[in-house]
């Protein structure tokens, strides 16, 4: 069976292909690269879910295949769980990691060590054509630094220590990331219910 996943990242269509290799070996899955070109579906929902479903479902809509889509960031406790949905245009409206993480920083400077705990959150769903739908979470928990280490990973990964590591996330190899990163949960819940 012939998927999608909604994304443009190859890093996303690697992960997710690798764990649907043993969990759903009958599936097929493609990125937004192998499928005529739609205009990006706009992240309006106020929940990672919620985008994540919208995704899903424009993706069904445009090209008729089930499709996969998810939605992560990043939730600090000190910021009552922002940046979250806006973790992406945190310092504005550009992708630009090292602004958010400079303004994270900033937010965080008089936070004490004991209160900087943070979590990343994906949410990822799966819409069938017949309408069906289905939405799974994984969370990775840690701790927010107070310099960038790390040139691995993206976005806030040079900020934050998961839990049980002395290492930042940057600091993680690929594999050894994928294996507690929330993505990775979700991804592979996911694929244990196709
Ligand atoms: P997306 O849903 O994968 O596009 O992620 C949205 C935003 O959340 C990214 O631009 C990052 O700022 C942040 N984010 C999500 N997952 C991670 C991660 O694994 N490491 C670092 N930042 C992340």
């Amino acid at each position: 069976m012939r998927m999608l996943l909604a994304t443009r990242n190859q890093g996303k269509v690697r992960e997710l292909r690798q764990i649907l290799a043993s969990a759903a070996p009958h599936v097929e899955l493609v990125g937004l690269d192998a499928v005529a070109e739609y205009p990006e579906t706009p992240e309006t929902a106020s929940t990672f879910a919620g985008n994540a479903l919208l995704k899903a479902h424009d993706g069904v809509e445009r090209t008729g295949l089930a499709t996969i889509a998810d939605d992560s960031g990043l939730a600090v406790d000190a910021l009552n769980g922002m940046p979250g949905v806006l973790s992406a245009r945190w310092a504005g409206r550009a992708k630009d990691d090292a602004a958010n993480n400079a303004l994270l920083l900033d937010q965080l400077a008089d936070v004490p060590d004991d209160r900087r705990g943070a979590k990343f959150v994906c949410a990822a769903a799966i819409v069938w054509p017949d309408g069906r739908e289905l939405v799974v979470h994984g969370e990775m928990h840690g701790r927010i630094g107070r310099e960038p280490k790390g040139d691995q990973g993206f976005g806030y990964d040079p900020l934050f220590t998961p839990d049980g590591f002395d290492r930042t996330s940057a600091e993680l190899s690929p594999d050894e990331k994928n294996a507690i990163s929330h993505r990775g949960k979700a991804f592979r819940e996911l694929a244990g219910k196709i």
